[in-house]
């Protein structure tokens, strides 16, 4: 078991809601995006917003090409389903935009940060269509782009596992048909064919509470308590019917677990990647596909599969590849910040310190109090670098949480 001590630094459970609304933003956001690309020690940072999570065969080799030739010949997934290349040589930018727009990635240069969505990895056609409609609305909006690059949506299937990714603007397919939007404490009950709409009058009402508000607010949680956000209005207003629901509970379900995926007809795998990070030739390796789907815990669903040995034969290939492929796999829930070389703050290389779990929480390894991509909303076992190879290891409890 891990020694539970008490922290010397910051410790993310003291960061409550009232210190996020407490706060005053005199600027916008800096997150990388695949124009504005981040410089860090390892070289330029850039990171593409995938917001319906689906990849073609053709855009896989696309990002491995560009991995490869302009990168360091990896490639991340972040905790919000996108992709980063790192290593970036100086100068690269053009010809990495060049790329990604002859793949279809960047659809809108204007709005390539704010294209921030979580969708359901199983979901079907329908929810499937809702992403990739509230996607168009938000390119084809002069508006959107003040959105900061961390206002998130999510589109959940009704399972409730992307719904529990402390997004901004929720739709979640509801039963019996239709959608309930969900924003802040308030949840509307929308029509199916309304609900790209909706999701977008709803982000509409947020930025149109945090200019009321002036603290220069990113996210929904952090503007000012008691400040109003009219998604009544912005709903009459865009010509949709919306029935309030009070007390609309959201369901809670969890990632798809790694393996064969299948109910008798319709076969998948799903797989995750070790400390979130693949090689180029692992990313090749999810071909031949129909479509590679990027889930935001870090893994891959390949869908559409012909039956399930055709799935276990995959699994398998995906296995020899070094992907994540079981539920008891020890590295499952270990996640890591960038650390060193990546990061200058880092005290630590922590991606290759960390270890595999020792108990069922999940553990993240930092290189410093910052925390980066910590886990949200579960107790989770905190170990943060102290000095090159040391950690300080601390159990965050988080309340409510079960695991
Ligand atoms: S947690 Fe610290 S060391 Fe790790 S990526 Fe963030 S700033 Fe860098």
């Amino acid at each position: 078991m891990l020694a539970a001590m008490p922290p010397s630094s910051p410790n993310p459970q003291d960061r409550g809601e009232a210190h996020i609304r407490d706060r005053v933003r005199d600027r916008g956001d800096a997150c990388p995006g695949a124009l504005r690309l981040h410089h860090a020690d390892d070289g330029a940072l850039a990171r593409l917003r995938l917001p319906t999570g689906v990849l073609t065969p053709r855009q896989v080799r696309s990002l491995a090409d560009a991995a490869d030739r302009l990168g360091d010949g990896h490639l991340s997934l972040t905790s919000r389903g996108n992709i980063e290349l790192r290593g970036l040589g100086e100068g690269c930018g053009l010809g990495l935009a060049d790329l990604l727009r002859e793949a279809g990635l960047l659809p809108s240069e204007r709005h390539e940060r704010v294209r921030n969505m979580v969708v359901s990895p199983l979901a079907g056609a329908e929810v499937q269509a809702w992403a990739a409609r509230l996607d168009e609305l938000l390119c084809a909006e002069d508006w959107t782009p003040e959105l900061s690059g961390r206002f998130l949506f999510a589109v959940d299937d009704g399972r409730g596992d992307v719904a529990g990714l402390a997004p901004d603007v929720t739709l979640l397919a509801a039963s019996g048909g239709g959608a309930l939007l969900r924003v802040a404490d308030r949840a509307y009950r929308v029509a199916a064919a309304d609900a790209p709409r909706a999701a977008l009058a709803a982000a509409g009402a947020f930025l149109a509470a945090a200019r009321e508000a002036g603290t220069g607010a990113w996210r929904v949680r952090e503007l000012p308590a008691g400040q109003d956000v009219d998604v009544t209005g912005h709903l009459r207003r865009a010509g949709i019917a919306a029935q309030p629901v009070p007390d609309a509970a959201l369901p809670a379900g969890g990632p798809p677990a790694p393996g064969v995926l299948g109910d008798g007809t319709d076969f998948g795998v799903s797989v995750l990647a070790r400390l979130g990070r693949v090689t180029t030739a692992q990313f090749r390796a999810l071909l031949p596909a129909r479509e590679v789907r990027v889930t935001p815990w870090r893994g891959f669903v390949l869908p559409g599969l012909a039956g399930r040995a055709a799935a276990e034969e995959r699994l398998r290939a995906l296995d020899e590849a070094g992907f994540i492929t079981r539920t008891d796999s020890p590295w499952i829930g270990v996640t890591a910040c960038t650390g060193r070389p990546g990061c200058g703050k880092s005290l630590s290389d922590v991606r290759a310190d960390a270890r595999p779990r020792e108990d069922g929480l999940p553990v993240h390894w930092s290189g410093c109090a910052r925390r980066c991509g910590h886990p949200q909303g579960v107790t989770w076992t905190d170990r943060v670098a102290t000095a090159e190879g040391a950690y300080e290891t601390t159990v965050v409890t988080v309340q409510g949480s079960t695991k």
